[in-house]
């Protein structure tokens, strides 16, 4: 049933953009937050986007964005305030273009990011983006959360990976800015404003996106390691040795691997019991096979005490496993229940000491720590879990404090409260408290140049003024 204002809207919108208004629409993946909707439209074109958008500024309501919803941090979901316009890119999933010589795809914002690699490889070419979630987030969310993955160490983030973008603002124009250009020195960057922006300035409806040749000899091998500073060693003697071709370079703590043991059993653990191993993946030039490479990286190692035990995949089904491996940490973690999650960042140097230090500052918590990720870039995902036999809701009065030491400690050593997540409504609170001053404040200018109405993901990264 609609109210009268949402009855109004609906009248304003193009036909048949409207849909029911379902749970998935209104659910984010861990399940803590619990999003409300007056209407949700799933346009077919940009220009039914720019119709929805500015019927939805002419009656004040708030649009929320959303493309495949695995986002972690409720940008996607608003539990609170008046029922915003839910705007699904579902139906905009079209692959406009590829141009394999050039080394670009063009695709609307609703693809998701495995069809946008699918295509890549059909052109003989790759995507690189790579995430867990990629068969269900969408390319338009990637992007306005600047994704990073496990190969953001070679390709880099998202960001890095978009030539040109078109997306509609809040008052309904249309930035065509499809460009194909890797130099276009032309002023404000507004490709630039819009990745990572969470949906708060706009909506991305399509994106030109920078394609490589896949490199074509990828090895694989999963190295137990005597701890993280080993392993940071260790990162820096296979970038030496493999001259910028280490793709992938993943962090397992041993408590991960505990949570596999006991919620998923199937998966299998080639070194069971490992207190830290890495993950790591090269693709190499022609000529240079894989095995031969990651073999001497590891006798190398070993000689210096970086690696204590090791194994090369010698086909695609064992590197497949050693993925699956690291892939189903977060259904782990899932399943396990995090009492709180930190998608953090530091400078290489000063990880392991972060690592030492939050152990130490957090062992009479009774938690138990399982920190893994994407260490070649410096981000590690720090999560707390309850002690075995109590549950989360033991720890509500005390989330926010543990959180607050993390981030603390993060912070003091030159780090960022959310490396690839983003801010969402989750981190709004820490970016107030953590963000540089100056910056805040031109990140307000800036939303209230473009979006004075407050329209756009109202609450999303900033707070929507009182
Ligand atoms: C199992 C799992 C693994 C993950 N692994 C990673 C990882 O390794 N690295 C990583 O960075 N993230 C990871 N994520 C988080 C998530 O997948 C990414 O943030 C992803 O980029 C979100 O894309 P989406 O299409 O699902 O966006 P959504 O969840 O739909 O939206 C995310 C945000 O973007 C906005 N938005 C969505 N579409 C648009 C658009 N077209 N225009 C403007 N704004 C838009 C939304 O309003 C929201 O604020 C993981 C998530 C899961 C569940």
């Amino acid at each position: 049933m609609l109210n009268a204002a949402d009855d109004a809207l609906a009248a304003r919108l193009p036909q048949g953009v409207l849909r029911d208004v379902t749970p998935a629409y209104l659910e984010e993946p861990r399940g803590r937050y619990l999003g409300r909707a007056g209407l949700v439209a799933a346009p077919r074109s940009t220009d039914e986007v720019a119709a929805v958008v500015r019927a939805c500024a002419a009656a004040r309501v708030g649009i929320v964005p959303r493309g495949g919803g695995t986002g972690l941090v409720a940008g996607q979901v608003m539990p609170e305030g008046p029922a915003p316009l839910i705007l699904s890119l579902e139906r905009m999933t079209a692959l406009r273009a590829v141009f394999p010589e050039e080394n670009v795809l063009v695709a609307e914002a609703g693809m998701t990011l495995q069809a946008a690699r699918d295509a890549a490889q059909t052109a003989g070419r790759l995507f690189p983006l790579s995430l867990a979630s990629q068969g269900t987030a969408a390319i338009g969310g990637c992007l306005a959360t600047n994704a990073g993955g496990v190969t953001a160490l070679r390709y880099g983030t998202a960001r890095a990976l978009c030539l040109g973008i078109e997306a509609v603002l809040p008052d309904g124009s249309v930035v065509h800015d499809l460009k194909r250009l890797r130099k276009d020195n032309t002023g404000y960057d507004i490709r630039d404003l819009l990745i990572g922006a969470e949906g708060s300035l706009g909506i991305i409806t399509a994106a030109s996106l920078k394609l490589v040749v896949p490199p074509p000899n990828i090895g694989t091998a999963l190295l137990q390691v005597p701890g993280p500073d080993a392993a940071l060693t260790l990162l820096s003697l296979a970038e030496g040795r493999m001259a910028g071709c280490v793709t992938a370079f993943e962090l397992i703590g041993g408590q991960g691997l505990a949570f596999l043991a006991e919620v998923l059993p199937e998966i299998r653990q080639p070194l069971p019991g490992a207190e830290w191993s890495v993950l790591v993946e090269v693709g190499l030039p022609e000529g240079l096979p894989p095995e031969a490479a990651l073999e001497g990286l590891l006798v190398d190692a070993m000689e210096r005490g970086l690696v204590t035990d090791g194994l090369i995949a010698q086909s695609g089904a064992q590197a497949a496993s050693f993925w699956q491996l690291r892939e189903h940490i977060p259904e782990a973690n899932r399943r396990i229940g995090a009492i709180a999650s930190h998608d953090i960042s530091l400078p290489l140097s000063e990880i392991a000491g972060f690592i030492r230090d939050a152990d130490k500052q957090l062992a009479g918590e009774g938690l138990r720590i399982n920190c893994f990720g994407h260490l070649g870039d410096g981000n590690l995902h720090y999560n707390l879990f309850p002690a075995p036999g109590r549950s989360r809701a033991d720890y509500d009065l005390r989330r926010k404090a543990l959180s607050d030491r993390v981030h603390s400690m993060v912070i003091a050593r030159g780090g960022s409260f959310s490396a690839e997540h983003g801010v969402g409504r989750l981190k709004v609170g820490d970016l107030e408290r953590w963000g540089d001053p100056a910056r805040l404040a031109a990140m307000r200018a800036i939303k209230g140049t473009l979006d004075p109405l407050g329209i756009m993901n109202p609450g999303a990264v900033l707070s929507a003024p009182a």
